[in-house]
This record gives structure tokens, C-alpha cells and sequence, in this order.
């Protein structure tokens, strides 16, 4: 048996999901496996990347074990309920337990259509299959909580978008796949057995320690509040933007999910924001917080009902915990920046210094890995060019930086030195190169997605051999729309 299925979602009554089988393409292809993460799973590598794994990972052969279904949701979309969303395009396989004893979900995505599917085909472009791939995978490296790539493959069937392109089907790994507006499914229609059951299943699987506490669904909020807070501290801290922050992308479980029209930027701008959907930039690099707060919100909304049977005390004790959200994530926040400009703290002075720094890289339009990484080289070497050149050798940037220096003196210089080499990474999945391995994958050439992963899969480390992963895109090459392809 390839996978030891230990599936509990389906044990969930059947209001929680629709069983469905995945649509089974001709002759695919590997695009990529990840092996090690094969063995995170107790998978066997060699197996999973034979033709036994392949038809498993394309969708033509349901393994032993697996109980496939497509998940109920709903959520709210560019601020607007959609009463109905569901997995239209994705089937949870099943559910594994990992080499440390963590559930993860196994799930393909691009399976073919689902009873959530409305208009859609329930498939994926390889393009959008690739970009998760190398995505997700860098954010792990990165140290950022998010579902994982188990794999990637090319149907070698057209899907139909606004010109035909290869199709693709990608697994996903996750701790689970239960969005905050999961529960909104059972709220809208005042089913409150199910959300209770739900919310239950939630605890139980991913906050364990809340079971105990006094008000547990206030401390479910209060749990998934702070780990969302700590989440969006990391995605700022390394320039990405995630795209399409609706509440059916986001995971109670606080892993990053749903890698559509996300980017990591290259020059800094806190208005930043690459999703061609996003018209209004309601979803940009520096609104992120602010939305990620609003989600909370609705996610709140729905727990009202098991926080306590009047709403006017479910209100009153929510409302709160909710506002912790700002002092959690600002604290995070500062930590975060502090860290990458070699201070341990989350103090507002240290903070000042960071904030001014993004302050001058947005007025000269500084590259935001590059800003950090010569900061850290100049700390490393004593050599300041390559800082200064960011920006012009303005006589500002001169003054912060001799700000900041003087602010290193009462720190120790090599512990300094660590705390910045371990959070500027030297390689990010650059938009011009994810956007190049799409590309050649679509000439079935993955050489470019095979050489960015390996690229990415050790963010923080000089490795000279990818030095032409850290460069910025030249004009010609620079992305400035990401569409999320479904
Ligand atoms: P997303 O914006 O990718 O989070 O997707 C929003 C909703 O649209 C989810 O319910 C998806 O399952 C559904 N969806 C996206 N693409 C497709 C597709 N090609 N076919 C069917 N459903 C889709
Ligand atoms: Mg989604």
C-alpha cells in the first residue's frame, strides 16, 4: 500500500462534504516530486515517482485507502458573500499521519469538476500548477507556515482559459484544509449543530490545547487570531503578497494557502499589489493586515452562536479578543523588521529605525531582498557600496545609516550579524524567473522549474551557483500582473 490513509473529515456527517472521483487524463507527466516531503509523509520517494504514483497523482488511479471528497464552503470575495464556493476544482484524497505524528491532508488540485464546480471545468493550467509549486515550497524554506507541493504534473490535455494552455494537476499538503469561512457554510444557514460539530473537529485537530480552557470558542478565536497575526508579520517581512485574501483563502490552521495571483515584489512599495483581479488594491502588500483583521471579523461572526447563546454576550466577549489582532500583529510585525536589521526586540524606537529605512526604499524604489541582503553584507564585510547604490548614495540614506550603526554599538556584533543573515534571504522566488519555469513548462522543458527549486530550497545560504536567482528582473523582464488562471 502506497499511503496509510487515515482519513477523518469523512467521518463528519454528510452536510460537510460531496464524495467525488477525479477525472483521469490520458498520459500525463511528472513535472516535479518532492521527495523529501515524501518522506515527512511516510511515503516511499522511489514509488510515489513511479507510474503507480503517477496515476495516483494525476487522478487516474484512486489508492487503496482513499476516500475522495470535495469540501463545502463558502466565503466572502473581494468583501461580497458567496454563499456557495466549495472545492470546484480540488478533492481531498485523504488524510495521512506524519513521521511526527502531525494529520496532513493529501489533495489533489485540477482533479476535474466536483459538485462545487458551478460554471467551471475543475481543472488547472500547468502554469498555476508550477507558480504553487515553487511558491509554497519557498515559503516552507523560508520558515513560513503553508500547505506544501507534493507534486506536480502535466495532463498533456489542453484546459480552455482565454487560450487554450496544458493543463496540470498539483498535490496538496496540508495540516488541513479548513478555511475561516468554513464555518460561515453552517452560520449563513443558522445550523448551529454542525457548526458546533465543526468548530469541535477544528479544536480537536489542530488547537488541542483550547479543548481545555474555560470558553474554548473563544479561545479557538483568540488562537487563530494570533497565529493569522504571526502569519501576516511573515508574508510582510519577506515582501510577499499574497493576491486574493478572500476568507475562503485563508486557513484556520494559519498556514499560508491558495497561491493564485501571489508575488514576492521586487522594488518596494507599500501600495504594491500584482493580482489582475484586484482592481481596487484591496488586497495589496500593505493592506494585508487590515484585511487579514477583517476576515477575523467574519470568522468571529460565525463563532458567535457557540460563544454564547445571547448574541449581545457572544458580542461582548468576542469583540476583544478580535482587537487583539492589532497588538499581536504590530508587536510581530516589529519584531520581524527589528530582526532583519540585526535588533532582537519589538521595541517603537528599534521599530522607528526599520520604518524609516522602508520609508527611503520606497522614495528611491529600492529592490526589497536586495535592500536587506547588502544591509547584511555590509554588516558581514564593512563594505556599505552596494547598500548605498540602492539608493542613489543619497546623503538620507547615509544618515539612517549611521543612525542605525550607532543603535548596532549596544548590540553584539556577531549575534547581530546571525539575527540578519537568518532572516534577509539571498534567493526569493523572483516573479521574472517563476514566470520563466512557466514558460518552459509549457515547451514541456522543466529543467528551469527543477533548477529554481533547488535555487529556493536554501533561502538564506550564498550559494554562488544561483547568484542569477538573486538579481532583480531587467526592465524587459519585469511582471506586472499575476493572474490566478482558473
Ligand atoms: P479561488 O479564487 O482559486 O480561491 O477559487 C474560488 C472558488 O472558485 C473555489 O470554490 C474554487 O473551487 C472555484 N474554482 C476556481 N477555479 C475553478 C475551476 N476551474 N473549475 C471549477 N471551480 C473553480
Ligand atoms: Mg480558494
Amino acid at each position: 500500500m502506497m499511503f496509510n490513509f487515515d482519513n477523518s473529515y469523512i467521518r463528519l456527517p454528510a452536510a460537510f462534504y460531496e464524495p467525488v472521483r477525479p477525472a483521469a487524463p490520458e498520459q500525463p507527466v511528472f513535472v516535479g516530486v518532492n521527495r523529501d516531503l515524501a518522506e515527512t509523509l511516510r511515503l516511499d520517494p522511489d514509488q510515489l515517482e513511479s507510474q503507480a504514483g503517477l496515476d495516483i497523482l494525476s487522478g487516474r488511479q484512486i489508492p487503496e485507502g482513499a476516500e475522495p471528497l470535495a469540501m463545502a464552503y463558502c466565503g466572502h470575495q473581494f468583501g461580497n458573500l458567496v454563499p456557495q464556493l466549495g472545492d470546484g476544482r480540488a478533492l481531498l484524497l485523504g488524510e495521512v499521519i506524519d513521521r511526527d505524528g502531525i494529520r496532513r491532508d493529501i489533495q489533489l488540485k485540477g482533479s476535474g469538476r466536483t459538485p462545487f464546480s458551478r460554471g467551471g471545468d475543475g481543472l488547472s493550467a500547468l502554469g498555476p500548477v508550477v507558480r504553487e509549486f515553487l511558491v509554497s515550497e519557498a515559503m516552507a524554506a523560508l520558515g513560513v507556515p503553508t500547505t506544501r507541493a507534493l507534486a506536480a504534473v502535466s495532463t498533456g490535455e489542453m484546459v480552455f482559459r482565454e487560450i487554450p494552455q496544458p493543463g496540470g494537476v498539483f498535490t496538496r499538503v496540508a495540516k488541513s484544509h479548513i478555511r475561516v469561512s468554513f464555518s460561515q457554510w453552517f452560520a449563513i444557514r443558522e445550523d448551529h449543530l454542525h457548526l458546533k460539530q465543526l468548530a469541535d473537529y477544528v479544536i480537536d485537530r489542530l488547537y488541542p490545547d483550547v479543548a481545555n480552557e474555560k470558553e474554548p470558542y473563544l479561545a479557538l478565536l483568540g488562537s487563530v487570531i494570533k497565529r493569522q497575526a504571526n502569519l501576516i508579520a511573515q508574508w510582510m517581512s519577506f515582501g510577499f503578497i499574497h493576491g486574493v485574501m478572500n476568507t475562503d483563502n485563508m486557513n484556520v490552521s494559519g498556514e499560508t494557502i491558495d497561491y493564485g495571483p501571489c508575488a514576492f515584489m521586487d522594488t518596494y512599495h507599500p501600495h504594491k499589489k500584482f493580482s489582475s483581479i484586484d482592481h481596487g488594491g484591496r488586497y495589496a502588500y500593505g493592506n494585508q493586515a487590515s484585511m487579514a483583521h477583517w476576515n477575523l471579523a467574519r470568522f468571529a461572526e460565525t463563532l458567535l452562536p457557540l460563544i454564547d447563546l445571547k448574541q449581545e454576550t457572544a458580542i461582548e466577549k468576542a469583540t476583544p479578543v478580535l482587537g487583539e489582532f492589532s497588538t499581536l500583529y504590530t508587536e510581530a510585525l516589529a519584531r520581524r523588521f527589528n530582526t532583519k536589521i540585526g535588533l532582537d526586540s519589538f521595541s517603537q524606537d528599534d521599530w522607528q529605525i526599520a520604518q524609516s529605512l522602508l520609508n527611503l526604499m520606497a522614495d528611491h524604489k529600492a529592490d526589497f531582498t536586495l535592500t536587506f541582503r547588502y544591509l547584511t553584507k555590509s554588516a558581514e564585510t564593512g563594505n556599505t557600496a552596494p547598500f548605498m547604490s540602492l539608493f542613489g548614495h543619497a546623503p538620507q540614506v547615509m544618515s539612517w545609516f549611521e543612525e542605525w550603526q550607532s543603535r548596532l554599538t549596544q548590540e553584539n556584533k556577531q549575534t547581530s550579524l546571525d539575527r540578519m543573515r537568518g532572516s534577509n534571504p539571498v534567493v526569493i522566488p523572483r516573479n521574472h524567473r517563476v514566470e520563466e519555469a512557466i514558460q518552459a513548462a509549457y515547451r514541456h522543458d522543466f529543467q528551469p522549474f527543477h533548477t529554481l527549486r533547488e535555487a529556493l530550497r536554501l533561502p538564506f545560504e550564498d550559494r554562488p551557483q544561483y547568484e542569477a536567482f538573486e538579481t532583480p528582473p531587467k526592465p524587459e523582464e519585469v511582471v506586472q500582473a499575476t493572474f490566478c488562471g482558473t
